[in-house]
């Protein structure tokens, strides 16, 4: 049985105060959720202020980003070993802010995906196709390929403690979300691509759905089969509608 997860990605959103007043409302609403581990991934600054408010409770915490390398002349980088000293149990890996605006490639997103899992940080892997990609019908090809690269690199077993978060790019704070059927497909897809090399894993492994989710719309997306959660952009912002969204997972 796979528990189904809800993660807030803040991207470049936030303040000490916000923190601490989003977080206060989440922990407060969390009490009625019993069933749904919920996350929230953060600028890296506020992540100790962060796993000061939440530890003990039954709100974890992430990154949005880690670096491929451990130590060195990497200005501006910050290591899994770092966030692990801050107790984060998650690190989104491979989003499709950082593989468009920053160049990330599948190789790179794989490395990171490895340092997180090397440091016992469960890496959230996101995974997804863009506007042309799906009209031309590549939504399929362009998954593999990146969902391919991990597991050629870091093994199957690795997959074993992470997450992987279906986003298709075109619906990423646009405002278009894919229908449930159309996200339900590149879900069992990517169950299936994973069974070919672990039926267990495969059927173990959740997959978060990711792109312009709303508490009108997560119900019936979560009602999906293949689908065990989401990974929040917007919506994660508003502790009402962060809550609505986790409930509907409930
Ligand atoms: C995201 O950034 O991962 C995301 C899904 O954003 P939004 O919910 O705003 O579309």
């Amino acid at each position: 049985m796979r528990q189904p997860f809800v993660a807030g990605n803040w991207k470049l959103n936030g303040s000490k105060q916000f923190a601490q007043n989003l977080l206060d409302a989440i922990l407060d609403g969390a009490q009625a959720i019993e069933n749904v581990e919920i996350a929230v991934c953060s600028p890296y600054l506020y992540i100790p202020q962060i796993s000061e408010l939440l530890s003990g409770s039954k709100v974890a915490y992430g990154s949005q980003n880690v670096s491929e390398h451990d130590t060195g002349a990497y200005t501006g980088e910050v290591s899994a070993a770092m966030l692990k000293e801050f107790s984060c149990k998650y690190a989104i890996v491979g989003h499709s802010e950082r593989r468009a605006i920053y160049g990330e490639s599948d190789q790179q997103v794989a490395q990171k995906f490895i340092m997180a899992q090397k440091s016992g940080i469960r890496p959230i892997l996101c995974v997804g196709e863009l506007l042309e990609e799906r009209e031309s019908g590549n939504t399929e090809k362009v998954v593999a390929r990146q969902l391919d690269a991990v597991v050629n690199a870091a093994g199957i077993e690795a997959l074993k403690m992470s997450v992987v978060a279906y986003e298709p790019v075109w619906a990423i704070g646009t405002g278009k979300t894919a229908t449930p059927q159309q996200a339900q497909d590149v879900h069992r897809f990517i169950r299936e691509r994973l069974s070919k090399s672990s039926e267990t894993i495969a059927e173990n492994v959740q997959i978060l759905y990711g792109g312009s989710v709303k508490p009108g719309n997560a119900a019936e997306l979560f009602m999906q089969a293949d689908i065990d959660g989401g990974l929040i952009g917007g919506a994660s912002l508003d502790a009402t509608d962060f809550l609505a969204i986790c409930q509907a997972a409930n």
